[in-house]
């Protein structure tokens, strides 16, 4: 292979550039010239792919979002729009496609695997909710991003004696909401993968109340619900004066965590790895601490599942 190309699709996540940066690099070193991709898939249809040296990818490595930008792009959820992408990656001499996103984005690296075209993915996204890595790229800064700001609002939580709802992004995956309020001691923690009932929390918040706990913090993924409504509901069933921030996109952002720099330089360089060696629809990930791969098939269908320990022992911590 004389020639690859990189993308990020889906949404943005803190780390996306370290691992272009490690693609660049490491694709470089082994002889091989790197096409940046700009705009996810949109951009691969529409031909905007450009050369990035050595250069083009130095003092990227600490900044948030994607120099690449990215994109959804319905279009290439379909036949036509694969073949499209394809035709531009053979136009200049692209051998292979490395795609830095989400489980989405994934199925995209898969479609053109499917076609015979070499695809490897990298997991990049700040929810975490993909079952076969322990860790995707932007998890570890958006959770310091969640922490640092619940550190703040708790200082205002305890000069008021108020219980705050804190809801965190997480549609589908409350690994974001779980870890920040077991970091963050929050009473209680609300996740779409565990049911737990508004009596339940109810009576553990009056329980706090009742022996002189002076705030109460509660961390919601935004999946199981409105932090407003829940809001709405404990202050009604508590009689506790009750707030609520929504942490919204101040959590995309930021400059990566020196975890998920390393992350990233790592995963990216192992997609390298795989690519020059011929391997093709597979996806890089991280368990135990080491760097690992799987069919991008396999690794899609794992089922994903949080780590029901850490609730628990927030729950034995939070009393
Ligand atoms: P995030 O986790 O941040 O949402 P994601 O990668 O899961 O990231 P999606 O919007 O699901 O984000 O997917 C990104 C893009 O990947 C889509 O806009 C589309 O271009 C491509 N894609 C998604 N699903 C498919 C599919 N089944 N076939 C081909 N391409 C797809």
């Amino acid at each position: 292979m004389k020639r690859i190309g990189v993308l990020t699709s889906g949404g943005d996540s803190p780390g996306m550039n370290a691992a272009i940066r490690a693609v660049v690099r490491k694709a470089i070193y082994h002889g091989v010239e790197v096409y940046g991709i700009y705009y996810g898939f949109a951009g691969l249809i529409n031909g905007d792919i450009h050369k990035l040296d050595v250069g083009a990818v130095g003092d990227i490595i600490h900044r948030g979002g994607t120099m690449l930008y990215t994109a959804r792009c319905e279009e290439f959820k379909t036949e036509e729009g694969q073949k499209k992408g394809i035709e531009q990656l053979e136009k200049f001499g692209i051998e292979g496609l490395i795609v830095i996103g989400g489980d989405g984005s994934f199925q995209g690296a898969k479609a053109l695997s499917n076609r015979g075209y070499p695809a490897i993915g990298v997991p990049g996204t700040i929810d975490n909710d993909i079952a076969y890595t322990d860790f995707t790229i932007g998890f570890d800064t958006a959770l310091n991003t969640v922490i640092e700001a619940i550190d703040k609002i708790r200082d205002t939580a305890t000069s008021h004696e108020r219980t705050y709802v804190i809801e965190v992004m997480g549609r589908d995956a409350g690994d974001l909401a779980l870890w920040a309020g077991l970091a963050d001691g929050a009473e209680t923690i609300m996740i779409p993968e565990i049911d737990d009932s508004m009596s339940d929390i109810v009576k553990r918040l009056r329980r706090g109340h009742d022996r002189g706990k002076k705030h109460s913090i509660i961390v919601v993924a935004e999946g199981v619900g409105s932090g407003v409504d829940i809001g709405k509901e404990i202050q009604e069933k508590t009689n506790l004066e009750t707030r609520v921030t929504v942490l919204g996109h101040i959590q995309r952002g930021g400059s990566p965590t020196a975890r998920d720099r390393v992350l990233a330089s790592r995963l990216g360089a192992k997609a390298v790895d795989l690519i020059l060696a011929g391997d093709s629809g597979k996806v890089v990930g991280i368990v135990s601490n080491d760097i690992v791969y799987d069919d991008i098939d396999h690794a899609l269908s794992m089922p994903r599942s949080i780590d029901e320990s850490l609730y628990q022992l927030s729950k034995e911590l939070s009393i």
